[in-house]
This record gives C-alpha cells, structure tokens and sequence, in this order.
C-alpha cells in the first residue's frame, strides 16, 4: 500500500471492469488536469485481478492503486443475485476501507468518492470527516429513480415495500414504463430492492454527486437537481460527461475492421453492437441476420455467443482473443456470402469508440449500455435502441424521447422479452438511415455532438463543474486544516 499523501481523493470502485474504467477515467483528470492526490482503491473477490490490473495500468503514475483484502461471503445463500452480492461485498470491506483511510502516513483524506453501489462508504467518510460524493457513470434518470424509491420508502426501517407507479414519471425525465424500469426496480419482492432502497436513502447524506451526462442531454433533469440543490432538497449533482475513452479495449484485431471501414461509402454502414455483456437468442440472431440482409444497406456487426439460456446477459460472453467458441458460426446458412461486400461481421469485439467516429458510420443498433449511448452522442451517429437488461430500456427511453437521437424498433410481442422481427429491423434501419422521420434523428444527433463538444470545451459546463467541485475540495483542506496547502 502507498501511504496517503496530502489532498489525497480516496476512489472506491465497485467490482468489475464496466465500473472500474470510468472512475480510472475520473481519476486521471483529477491527477493530470487538477493536481490532486488520487488513490484507486478496489475490493477482492467478485472481479478478475487480471482484468483490474490491465484497466488500472492505463493510470497515470501518479495516481497510487489499493487493493482491500478479500472478505467472506460464504454465509450469503448459493442463489444471491449479483447486485446483492456487490453490495454485501462494499460493506464487509468498509473496515479495511477505514484502516485504510485512517492509516495514511499523510494526513487525512480530503475526499472519498464511490460509485452505485459503493454508497455504503459514505458513513464512513462523514465520521473521518471527510468529504463524501458520489460518481455515477450513469444518466441523471438513474439518480432520480434512487431519489423515487427513497421518498417512497421514508427513512425508517420497514419490511414491506411498495411498487413503483406505472408509468413512473421523472420530474424532468421521461415516463417510465414499467417494463422500461432497470432490473431490480420492477420487482419489490427481489432481494436486491431492499438494498437499493437502503442505498437510496444514503443519498441525502452525500456531500454531491457527479454524473456522466451534460446539461444539453438530460436539460430538465439537469435543471431540476439544480433547484434542488439550491434549495437545499438534495446534495448538489454535477454533470462531469461525457467522458469517452479514446482508446477502447484490446486492439489487436482493429487495424482490419477500420481498414474495412475505410473502404466503404461515407455514411452507409450501420455499426450493431450489444456491449461487453449482452446476447441474443439462436432465434433472435437470425432474425437480426435477415433484418440487416433485407435492409440493403451495409453493416459492421460484433457478433457474440448466443445466448442459449434465454438470460440477455452473458458475461461469460467476454471477448476473448483466440476463444475456441466462434460466434460467426451461429449466423445463419450463407448469410456471410450474401452480404459480403457490405456486410462485416466481426467475433466479440471491435473498436467501438473508432467506429462510431468513422466517416463510414451512418448509425448505431446498441443496447443502450450508458457509455456506447455517450459514445454514440459524441460523434453524432444517430440509435436504433436494442435494450437487453439492467437500466438499458431506460437508457433508450432517455435517447429517444428526451434527447430524440434514436428510434426504438416495434417489437413482436412487445415488451421487454419480445423478438424483434426481420421486418421492424429492416425498416428502422431504412428510417435511421434514409428515412423521414429518421431525418429529424440524425439532425438531432448531429446538434447533440456539438453539444457535447461544448461541454468539455475550455470554458464547457462539464469541465466548470468538475473545476467547481475539485476547488471545494481543495478549500475544505485548507479549512479543516487551518493549512495553506
Ligand atoms: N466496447 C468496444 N467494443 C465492443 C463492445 C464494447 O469497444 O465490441 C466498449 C464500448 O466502446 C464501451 C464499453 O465497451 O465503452 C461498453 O460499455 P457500455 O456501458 O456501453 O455497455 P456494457 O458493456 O457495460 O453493457
């Protein structure tokens, strides 16, 4: 362990890769634009050590790493699910957490800042005295759910908890349908609601929050937590986003993908991709297959393993270089044959970040996973929304109804588990591209990336309030101290 240094920002990431990247991007423009002392601190037992050192290697040297000592979660039921687990795991390791804090050769820490489901720690920061915020690499929409549940549920201990309305409407966001809501929020009866209700009602006692949006992406959203905090309703919450990464994920098989890319028409390939996790039915495969062969225009689709089991989520799905499992052999008969020419279909993985960037790139089939939907909003390529599971439905219903730069496919059955048919998938492709009503999404997409742009421009709103909140940070040491520092 390094010793903590002096305005030291302690960054607790929950377990995971798709949560530790963006508090190492959090805690990079800490360390390199504002100076400060930054150590990332992780948990043991629920990631892969492997996968957290490489994520954690992209750090600048300056930014010291922790890791806290494994804890036992051998007395949970074998049949837990996965958020309860992550949120057991944050709180068995607050004390290590604490010593940790609290036995820095270098005086105190000025702040502590966690993530979803790391709120536990914010106790332990108000009783070091030490500020305690928040990062959401998330949408507003998600905290203003939290803040629903909490009102729902009051601040006392109780053991029957209530549904949410149907539709549940945001101040300033969308109206959520039911089925739109995020996994663990339809279902009161889910163990994991009686931890985000217990999650949520920490949320008052946060110093603020930052979050992965801007203000010209959620404007009502943004606006209302604004009044909030000036009226002292709830702790401030700072858009800091969009942050995309430049650079994403293993790039040993890039060059051939982008030299493909290269060679198609400006704007023509619809680029269809469902994030580290999701899968597809054998059913559904083939009728996205069908969907963008009838559609006629050109595709670069990141084909996984399908999902045999009917769950939508299959970590085990990882892109791994070399796996002896192929995907491309689930494609239907001589689909690849048809197609070639203006269809590429690559195994698990591509350059998302370089794709969506590409002059090539006409439009985004995606599952709405918060930072491919950011990725998408930053170079200004139009969505076709394909959610599969955890708050991807209400990510599409952000990007279609609040921000209108994406259109949603009908799908057969409707609902969240209905399969999208051949038809629905060659006519949003048709409107995304060429169409109409998909005129007006592509203007909207295009305007949103300049707002974007803005955002983290010399003087944007994201890169003040990120300035603003590290200032205070800064202050608060001098203050708690008596100290220039
Ligand atoms: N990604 C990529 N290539 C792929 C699939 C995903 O580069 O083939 C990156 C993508 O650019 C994004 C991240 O992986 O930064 C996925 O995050 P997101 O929040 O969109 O979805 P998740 O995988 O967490 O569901």
């Amino acid at each position: 362990e390094m010793p903590l240094q002096q305005h030291q920002v302690v960054v607790l990431a929950s377990p995971g890769a798709g949560h530790l990247i963006p508090l190492v991007e959090l805690a990079r423009r800490l360390a390199v634009d504002h100076g400060l002392a930054v150590t990332v601190v992780t948990l043991t037992g629920m990631s892969n050590p492997a996968t957290d050192a490489a994520v954690l290697s992209s750090l600048p040297a300056s930014v010291a790493t922790a890791v806290l000592p494994a804890v036992s979660l051998d007395d949970l039921p074998p049949d837990v699910g996965f958020g309860t687990l992550m949120f057991e795991l944050v709180r068995r390791s607050l004390p290590h957490l604490r010593a940790l804090m609290e036995g820095g050769g270098g005086g105190p820490a000025t702040a502590l800042v966690c993530d979803f489901f790391g709120t536990a720690a914010l106790p332990v920061a108000a009783e070091l005295g030490v500020k305690g915020f928040v990062f959401f690499p998330n949408s507003f929409s998600l905290i203003s759910i939290m803040r629903h549940i909490a009102q729902l549920h009051g601040d006392g201990v109780c053991s029957e908890y209530r549904d949410l309305p149907d539709p549940l409407r945001l101040p300033g966001g969308p109206a959520l349908r039911h089925a739109d809501l995020p996994d663990g929020f339809r279902d009161r009866t889910d163990p994991v609601y009686a931890y985000l209700v217990e999650e949520a009602r920490r949320y008052g006692g946060a110093d603020g929050f930052l979050v992965n949006s801007f203000e010209e992406l959620e404007t009502a959203m943004a606006v209302t937590f604004r009044r909030d905090a000036e009226d002292g309703a709830f702790p401030p919450v700072l858009p800091v986003g969009p942050f995309v990464r430049s650079n994403s994920g293993s790039e040993s098989d890039d060059s051939a993908c982008l030299e493909w890319m290269d060679r198609q028409p400006e704007n023509s390939v619809v680029y269809v991709s469902f994030g580290t996790g999701g899968a597809l039915s054998v059913e559904q495969t083939a009728e996205l297959a069908a969907g963008l062969e009838a559609s006629g225009h050109g595709f670069l689709w990141v084909v996984r393993m399908p999902s045999l089991d009917g769950n939508p989520y299959a970590l085990g799905n990882a892109a791994i270089p070399g796996d002896k499992d192929d995907p491309l052999a689930w494609l239907p008969e001589g689909f690849l044959e048809r197609t070639s020419g203006r269809g590429l279909a690559v195994a698990a993985w591509a350059p998302q970040v370089r794709v969506l960037a590409h002059p090539a790139t006409a439009a985004f089939v995606s599952h709405c996973g918060w930072n491919s939907a950011l990725e998408s909003v930053a170079a200004g390529v139009p969505m076709i929304t394909w959610p599969l599971y955890a708050e991807q439905r209400m990510n599409a219903a952000i990007l279609t109804e609040v921000a209108g730069v994406a259109l949603r496919p009908a799908t057969r059955g409707g609902g969240g588990g209905g399969l999208v048919a051949r038809e629905e998938i060659a006519a949003a492709v048709r409107e995304i591209v060429e169409g109409e009503k998909g005129s007006a999404v592509r203007r909207l997409a295009r305007e949103l990336r300049e707002a974007a742009a803005r955002a983290w421009s010399p003087e944007g709103s994201s890169r003040r309030a990120l300035a603003e909140v590290v200032g205070k940070w800064k202050a608060s040491l001098v203050d708690g101290n008596g100290t220039v520092v």
